[in-house]
């Protein structure tokens, strides 16, 4: 798709690998690439951090098969099954998040292990007074087990209290293993970003990065925005005054006026808030907001443009007021919504 497609900046995310480092000390970065590497392009971002960063973390094994480097790969709970643990993959760490799994594990099975504890999720996890029979256990009936990590995910960042608490309950299971298991980890991007998080998490020497990578966070902390998303109108269309544009008839046009069209729309889950069924008050209330206060989406240099009607299934129009066919428009949208088909130029500067 020549019309529409997706930057991504790697010098940016180099950057951000810095500023991680710079943050915690040099810790170890577990480069979290989930989800396509957060709408990025997982083969492209992989390659690329594969000489800045210790390892990788994925969602499953689909995911860790797209992983272009050798380095290992963490998978992450909790999508991962009993049968994942049959892979010939050779550079997979599996997390053991609940004890049952010991049962059905063979003796003989030789893997490498994070363990994961439940420091208050809920979600998964070994409870923090389980630990060391966990451990025991593993060390004695499991010859060929590995325990190479242990971590925690704080998930709820923005409550001081309670994140503080958690780290002091992950600290208090695994400071006896400081220096014994040789990785240890509980700090995410909004907790990467918080001093005092990170003087809390002293003892831990790994992090698990995934939003400051890409610059969805930190933008104030110096981590960059690493991508942009960029189109180019694929035709115009001439409008007469009191002409209707688009679906619904949405959009009457006040004047003579030039109307573009953009080749990406609902597939690329442009305007999917749109869509969303609110009740009348809200549509109005809406209405008026846009009407008074025009928040665009689509720029042509600092300029916003206007949409006319709503988006389509694989098309956009505006407004070419003060546009030509060869106008690149920014378009701002995430990432992690768009289709992960648009096309990625992975630029290194
Ligand atoms: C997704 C995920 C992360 C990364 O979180 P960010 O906030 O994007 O840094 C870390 N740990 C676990 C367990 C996750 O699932």
């Amino acid at each position: 798709m020549k019309n529409f497609w997706c930057d991504v900046y790697l010098d940016k995310i180099k950057n951000n690998v810095d500023r991680i480092k710079d943050l915690t000390n040099n810790k170890k970065i577990i480069a979290v690439v989930k989800g396509n590497a957060y709408g990025l392009g997982i083969e492209g971002i992989t390659e690329f951090l594969d000489q800045f960063v210790d390892f990788f973390a994925v969602g499953d094994l689909e995911e860790a098969k797209r992983v272009k480097s050798q380095k290992e790969i963490l998978l992450l709970t909790p999508l991962v099954t009993f049968t994942d643990f049959n892979t010939d993959m050779d550079n997979v760490i599996f997390t053991i998040d609940n004890e049952a799994i010991l049962d059905k594990l063979s003796p003989e099975t030789s893997i490498k292990v994070h363990l994961y504890v439940d420091s208050g999720m809920n979600r998964m996890g070994i409870s923090p007074e389980r630990i060391d029979s966990v451990i025991e256990r593993i060390q004695n009936e499991f010859e060929n087990i590995i325990i190479d990590g242990i971590y925690t995910h704080l998930h709820n960042g923005s409550d001081i209290k309670y994140t503080k608490n958690q780290i002091n309950i992950f600290r208090g299971t695994v400071e006896k293993y400081i220096g014994i298991i040789p990785h240890i980890h509980c700090l995410n991007s909004t907790c990467t970003l918080n001093s005092e998080y990170r003087q809390l998490a002293e003892f831990t020497n790994t992090v698990r990065s995934g939003n400051i990578l890409y610059g969805y966070d930190g933008l104030n902390q110096g981590f960059k925005k690493a991508y942009g998303f960029y189109a180019k109108p694929v035709n115009t269309h001439f409008v007469k005054k009191g002409g209707y544009v688009g679906y619904g008839c949405k959009y009457k046009a006040k004047k003579d006026m030039h109307v573009g069209v953009l080749g990406f729309g609902n597939i690329e889950h442009f305007g999917f808030n749109k869509s969303v069924k609110h009740n009348v008050l809200y549509d109005i209330l809406k209405a008026i907001y846009n009407h008074v206060k025009f928040r665009p989406v689509i720029f042509s240099g600092n300029i916003g443009v206007r949409i006319l009607g709503t988006a389509n299934m694989n098309t956009t129009l505006i407004s070419m007021n003060g546009i030509n066919i060869e106008s690149i428009l920014r378009i701002d949208i995430s990432p992690i919504l768009a289709d992960s088909s648009v096309e990625k130029n992975y630029i290194t500067n």
